[in-house]
């Protein structure tokens, strides 16, 4: 089954927080001359034209990017996070003064690429990966196949470092579950990987099955951020919030985040709220 497609999302708050938080992440990693190996497990196309007809139906962007947008001048203000991220969106405009493309996933590692990294991008769909080879990433790997089995099979890497980004559609109920074995075997296999999962808030709160079973397999250092945009008691469908686990996260990684998603959740309405949380185990 691969009828998602992530162009009806774009832009999304969902997208919002896991961008930014990669940002953050490869911000972190860039600060150190060794070399980095980046795999995006589900890459998607890569950039979303925000006029395009799947993005244009659900418009889901109007109460994610958009507002940050709108507001960025007064989000630059001292916020040296959200000022590099607003930054690279308006260079993904290409000189454009309105917001006309939203960058996913590819696009913010291929921004991170230097000489010395290395990126893989999987994607499974076939219509998605067409696009996604069809954009203009001139270092990136394009791999057309499972994001999961694929990034196993590169490991380990030849670089010193390694971070992940794993961003499923879960339209299997299993693929929470595939997830947390994937995560054990890059602990298996690359300790100090960087991995950043994200995972919907859905009403049948499957993502604590995710959680719960990286915690039962002894996995260590994983900083946890979610995202309610209400407080869930008339909420029964659809997804009711955005969570991103990160394991090895950066030094000060989680307090720069906390802070900036902290100034970015109320243009997300009265009630959006964020929570993160340490997992350092025992
Ligand atoms: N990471 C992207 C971003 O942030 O811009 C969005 C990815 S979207 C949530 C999930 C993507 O995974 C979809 O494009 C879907 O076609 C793809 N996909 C689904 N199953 C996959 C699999 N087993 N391996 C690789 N890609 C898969």
């Amino acid at each position: 089954m691969l009828a998602y497609q992530h162009a009806y999302h774009a832009g999304n708050f969902a997208d919002v927080h896991k961008h930014l938080t990669l940002f953050a992440v490869t911000r972190h990693l860039l600060r150190k001359e060794s070399p980095v190996t980046y795999i995006d497990t589900h890459a998607g196309r890569g950039l979303y034209p925000l006029d395009g007809v799947e993005t244009q139906k659900l418009k889901e962007y109007q109460n994610g990017v958009a507002p940050l947008w709108a507001a960025r001048e007064r989000l630059q203000d001292g916020d040296e996070l959200l000022t590099g991220w607003l930054t690279a969106l308006e260079r993904c405009q290409k000189g454009r003064s309105r917001l006309e493309r939203y960058p996913g996933s590819p696009w913010w590692l291929a921004e991170a690429l230097r000489p010395q990294d290395r990126l893989s991008l999987f994607e499974l769909h076939p219509g998605e990966y067409r696009h996604l080879e069809e954009g203009d990433l001139p270092n990136a790997r394009r791999i057309h196949g499972d994001g999961l089995a694929g990034l196993t099979r590169l490991l380990p890497v030849g670089t010193p470092r390694l971070c992940v980004l794993i961003d499923p559609s879960y339209e299997r109920k299993a693929e929470y579950l595939e997830v947390a074995e994937t995560l054990q075997k890059v602990v298996r296999k690359a300790r100090h990987a960087v991995v950043v999962i994200w995972y919907p808030l859905l009403p049948a709160g499957r993502h604590e099955t995710l959680l719960e079973r990286l915690r039962d397999a002894g996995i260590r250092k994983l900083w946890r951020s979610e995202i309610r945009l209400s407080d869930g008691t008339d909420a029964t469908h659809g997804m009711q919030g955005s969570g991103v686990v990160i394991l090895n996260p950066p030094w000060g990684l989680g307090d720069e985040l906390d802070a900036s998603l902290a100034r970015l959740v109320p243009l997300w309405g009265g009630s959006a709220r964020h929570r993160a949380s340490w997992w350092v185990g025992e």
